[in-house]
């Protein structure tokens, strides 16, 4: 396999850079573009050592630099790996990499390091899908529950499942080509508990799916509700409870303004929309009210805002039957004066959670967490649980449960013992699928696609 190189850290300037170099070439290639202060050469140093040198390009020196030398098999991606770190300057490091790409390496692509890592049996390839998340994870819990992840919670959790069918199907086979010797039978009793047992196991991985991906991509939300109800308000008070504002994109005053705020155990991509109204004359507000609705229609997550200090108006009712059918807070703001809105008759027009704040003076927004966590499912999640995290993963459990179906609805009707094991065969294929031992070369590339390259 070639030997490929790429800046490993970000592409921007920083204090310090690495250009990273993996492949049966990597310590050759390594001492071409470095030489240490203490003569030493590279491809000699033993594995686990630094050596402090320069790094040059031909006759020309780039900077100081310390490179890092790991030995097959005990590195990151299984291979021979230097890793040079020089001074963090987006020029210089451009120059570290031309030389090594001169001396022979060839540009990683995305992903390829962890590729290379899954292809040596360094990790399997939910593994190599947490490392992506957690190089993306923003939050504690979202870091807690990739490096679980990277771990191999997940991994453990499926290979148990899939011995644990493996033994049952053996089991059944052997009986099936054996049925002279002395192989005890396994009752339909037995196989059904283990079937189910493995069955409640993976429902349980797929029902922590929303959860867990709320808490690692975040949730788009949309903040709906009259003019001067107290939206905009409302954002600024939920950035401002949280420091970790990440991003904050505006368009006209007119369009949809979006924040990225911690709310709770998860990230919020809250958008502050234009009151939605339905009759409208002018046209710009009917771009800004057309943007708002698709926004709606987008988010996961809405929290619909009243205004307490007036009764509850037409285009409110609008609204809430519009949120009847979304995942929905409705939130009471402006609860510090006098009181108009009638909350009984509230209650009529809505099932949804319904939390009283004001937003003006930050009250209730610890309330209003809480109900987004319950809404969201997030509350009481459990960031050392296996989970799993991408639609991927997810679409091979589905399928393992329903192979599993499949086999304990054979078992009650009386299928052939054989029937049924094709059905186990079949839940244990898409589960390897899942950890990578059986995945095809697409799946295997349609996974490492989207990484950055230089991991
Ligand atoms: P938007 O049009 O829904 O975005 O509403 P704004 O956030 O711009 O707020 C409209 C007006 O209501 C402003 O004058 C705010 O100061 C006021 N307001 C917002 N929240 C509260 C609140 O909790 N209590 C009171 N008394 N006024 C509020
Ligand atoms: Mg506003």
């Amino acid at each position: 396999m070639s030997t490929i190189a790429a800046i490993a850290t970000a592409q921007a300037a920083a204090g310090l850079g690495t250009v990273k170099i993996s492949g049966e070439n990597a310590l050759t290639v390594a001492d071409s573009v470095f030489s240490a202060v203490s003569g030493k050469k590279i491809s000699e140093t033993p594995g686990y050592r630094a050596l402090y040198g320069k790094v040059h390009d031909g006759e020309t020196v780039i900077d100081d630099a310390v490179a890092l030398v790991f030995r097959a098999p005990k590195s990151y991606t299984g291979e021979d790996v230097v890793e040079i770190s020089c001074h963090g300057g987006l020029y210089i490091l451009k120059r570290v990499l031309r030389a090594v790409l001169n001396a022979g390496a060839v540009p990683a692509e995305g992903g390829e390091f962890t590729k290379r890592a899954f292809l040596n049996g360094k990790m399997d390839l939910s593994e190599a899908e947490a490392v992506m998340s957690l190089i993306s994870a923003s939050g504690e819990e979202a870091r807690a529950a990739t490096l679980n992840a990277l771990d191999g919670a997940l991994s453990r959790e499926i290979a148990d499942c899939r011995d644990k069918l493996a033994v049952a199907a053996a089991f059944m086979a052997a009986w099936v080509d054996y049925p002279d010797d002395e192989i005890p039978e396994l009752s339909d009793d037995e196989m059904t508990n283990t079937l189910t047992d493995v069955h409640n196991r993976l429902e349980k991985l797929l029902s922590g799916f929303d959860a867990g991906k709320a808490i690692l991509e975040g949730i788009d939300t949309a903040i709906v509700g009259r003019p001067n109800v107290g939206k905009s308000t409302l954002l600024n008070a939920l950035s401002g409870s949280e420091r970790a504002i990440v991003t904050s994109v505006a368009g006209t005053t007119r369009d949809v303004l979006e924040e990225t705020v911690r709310v709770g155990n998860i990230t919020l991509r809250l958008a502050d929309t234009a009151g939605i109204r339905e009759n409208t004359d002018d046209e710009i507000e009917k771009i800004g009210v057309e943007r708002a609705k698709e926004r709606f229609d987008r988010a996961s997550l809405v929290l619909m805002v009243l205004d307490a200090q007036n009764e509850i108006s037409d285009d409110d009712k609008e609204l809430l039957a519009m949120c009847k059918r979304k995942n929905c807070i409705v939130v009471v703001n402006k609860t510090d004066g006098e009181i108009r809105l009638s909350m009984s008759e509230l209650k009529t027009l809505t099932d949804n959670t319904i939390v009283e704040i004001s937003a003006k003076n930050s009250l209730g927004l610890e309330t209003l967490t809480n109900a987004i966590e319950e809404t969201v499912g997030t509350a009481g999640f459990d960031p050392s649980a296996p989970l799993i995290t991408t639609e991927r993963q997810r679409s091979c459990v589905v399928k393992a449960v329903e192979n599993i179906e499949e086999a304990l609805s054979g078992i009650q009707m009386g299928i052939t013992p054989d029937a049924v094991n094709v059905c186990i065969d079949c839940a244990i294929e898409n589960l390897c699928v899942l950890t990578g031992e059986k995945a095809t070369q697409t799946v295997v590339d349609e996974v490492f696609k989207n990484f950055c390259v230089g991991k």
